[in-house]
C-alpha cells in the first residue's frame, strides 16, 4: 500500500498524540497548528492509568512518567479539612498497572512534539475553511491548501472543522461553574498528599509536581462571564484565603499573575464523530468537564485507538466508522459520569453538602476504584482487526 497521509487541525495533545501514533504506523502526517508555536500555556494536568496505557502505545509512557510526579496518595477532604476519602497509590497501581501520574502541560506537549520530524509541524497555520471532495478532504490553512487521505479535528472545544461541516452539531454548553488554575514556586516543603476539598458550591485541589512546585485548582458555581473582583488571585484569596490547610500557605506561593481562570464547558456528542474521511478528535469531538481529570486521557485514548482503526484498513471510511463506534459511547459515558461528579462537588445547599460529605465518608476505598475500572481499565486496541472486533465492549 503507497504511504497515506493525514492532515491533522490542532496541535494540542490530541492533535499531537494522533500525528504521533499515525507516524509510527508509517503514515505521513502534517499537524496544522494556529498558534506561533506547539505548547500549552495552562498548569499541571493529571494523566491516569488509561492514558499512560495510551501513551505506551505511543512508546512515551517512560518519557512522561519521569517528567512527572507520583504522589504516594491523594483523597478528598471537607470543608473543615477532614478526609473523606483517600486512595493510596500502591492501590492504584496494583489495580490498573499504573499511578497517576502529574506533570506541566508544556511539558507533554513537548514530550509529544519530540516524537515527530519538526517537518511535520506546521505551526502559524490557522484552518480557515474545510471540504470533504470525491478527492478527499481539504484544508485552507494560512500557509496555503492541504490535501490528504484523512483529516483529523483536533481542534478543540469551539472547533472550525466541527462547525463547517457538523453544522447541526450542537454548540458547547456551559457547566454552571467556573475554574481556577495555577503552579506554586517551589516549596521547601510541599504537601505530602493531593486532595481536592469539597466546600459548599467551590471546591479547591493540589496536587504536587515535580520540583516542589503544587498544581492547584479551584472552582465556583458561578453563571457564565462573572467578572472576578480585581484580579484573579485576589478573587481566590477571598474565596480561597481561610480555607483549611496548606491551602493559604499554596495560595500565598503563587505568583499573582499566574492564576489562569476558564469557565467550563462540554460539548453534547454529535450524531457521529466521523463524516467520509473527516473525523473529530479529543475536544472537538467530545469535551467533557475536568472532574474526573480524563479530558486529555481521553483524547489520548482516541489517538491510538483511531491508528489502530486505520493502520493496514484498506477502506478509510468504514474504519473510521469503527472508530466512531468505539469512541462515541466510551467518551458519553466518561463525560456523563465527570459531569455528575461536578454536580455533587458542586453542592451548596449544607444539608445536600453534609449528605454528600456522608456518603463519601462511608465509601470505602475499594469500592471506589472499582467503580472506577470502566473508566482506568481501558487497554488500546492492537490493530485494525482487534479494533474492530472489541466494538461495543
Ligand atoms: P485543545 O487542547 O483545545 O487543542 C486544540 C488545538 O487546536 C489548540 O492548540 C488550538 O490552538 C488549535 N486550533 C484551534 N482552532 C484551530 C484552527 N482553526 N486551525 C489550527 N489550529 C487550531 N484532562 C485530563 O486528562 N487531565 C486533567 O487533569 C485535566 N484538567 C483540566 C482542567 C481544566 C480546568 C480544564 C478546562 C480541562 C482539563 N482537562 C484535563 C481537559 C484537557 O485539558 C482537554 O481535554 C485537552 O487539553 C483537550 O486536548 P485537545 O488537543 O483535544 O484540544
Amino acid at each position: 500500500m503507497p504511504q497515506r497521509a493525514a492532515t491533522i487541525v490542532g496541535g494540542g495533545i490530541g492533535g499531537l498524540a494522533t500525528a504521533v501514533a499515525l507516524h509510527r504506523r508509517g503514515w505521513r502526517v502534517e499537524v496544522l497548528e494556529r498558534a506561533p508555536e506547539f505548547t500549552e500555556i495552562g498548569a499541571g494536568i493529571s494523566l491516569w492509568p488509561n492514558a499512560l496505557r495510551a501513551l505506551d502505545a505511543l512508546g512515551l509512557a517512560g518519557t512522561v512518567r519521569d517528567l512527572g510526579a507520583v504522589e504516594a496518595s491523594g483523597g478528598v477532604r471537607d470543608h473543615k479539612g477532614r478526609w473523606l476519602s483517600r486512595t493510596d497509590t500502591a492501590e492504584l497501581v496494583r489495580r490498573f498497572g499504573h499511578p497517576l501520574v502529574v506533570l506541566h502541560r508544556a511539558d507533554l506537549l513537548r514530550a509529544l512534539a519530540e516524537a515527530l520530524p519538526p517537518d511535520r509541524l506546521r505551526p502559524g497555520s490557522e484552518v480557515t475553511a474545510v471540504r470533504d471532495d470525491a478527492h478527499g478532504p481539504v484544508v485552507e490553512h494560512h500557509h496555503g491548501t492541504s490535501r490528504s487521505d484523512v483529516l483529523v479535528a483536533a481542534d478543540g472545544l469551539h472547533s472550525t472543522v466541527r462547525r463547517a461541516l457538523w453544522p447541526d452539531a450542537p454548540e458547547p454548553r456551559y457547566a454552571g461553574y467556573t475554574a481556577w488554575r495555577m503552579v506554586t514556586e517551589p516549596l521547601a516543603e510541599p504537601p505530602a498528599e493531593g486532595a481536592a476539598t469539597w466546600g459548599r458550591g467551590e471546591r479547591f485541589g493540589y496536587t504536587a509536581l515535580p520540583g516542589g512546585r503544587m498544581y492547584c485548582f479551584a472552582t465556583a458555581s458561578l453563571p457564565p462571564g462573572t467578572a472576578s473582583g480585581s484580579t484573579e488571585h485576589a478573587e481566590l484569596l477571598r474565596r480561597f484565603g481561610s480555607w483549611p490547610d496548606p491551602i493559604p500557605a499554596l495560595l500565598a506561593a503563587v505568583p499573582a499573575d499566574a492564576v489562569l481562570r476558564h469557565d467550563l464547558y462540554e460539548l453534547p456528542p454529535p450524531a457521529s464523530f466521523v463524516h467520509g474521511r473527516v473525523a473529530l478528535l479529543g475536544d472537538a469531538a467530545h469535551a467533557m468537564t475536568p472532574n474526573l481529570g480524563q479530558g486529555a486521557c481521553q483524547a489520548l485514548e482516541d489517538a491510538v485507538t483511531l491508528a489502530a482503526c486505520l493502520d493496514g484498513a484498506p477502506d478509510t471510511p468504514a474504519a473510521l466508522l469503527a472508530y466512531d463506534r468505539l469512541r462515541r459511547p466510551r467518551t458519553r459515558s466518561v463525560a456523563r459520569r465527570s459531569a455528575r461528579l461536578g454536580t455533587i462537588g458542586q453542592l451548596a445547599w449544607p444539608p445536600a453538602a453534609l449528605a454528600r460529605d456522608i456518603a463519601a465518608r462511608l465509601t470505602p476505598e475499594r469500592v471506589t476504584l472499582r467503580s472506577m475500572t470502566s473508566v482506568l481499565g481501558w487497554t488500546p486496541p492492537a490493530d485494525a482487526t482487534t479494533a474492530t472486533e472489541s466494538e461495543g465492549r
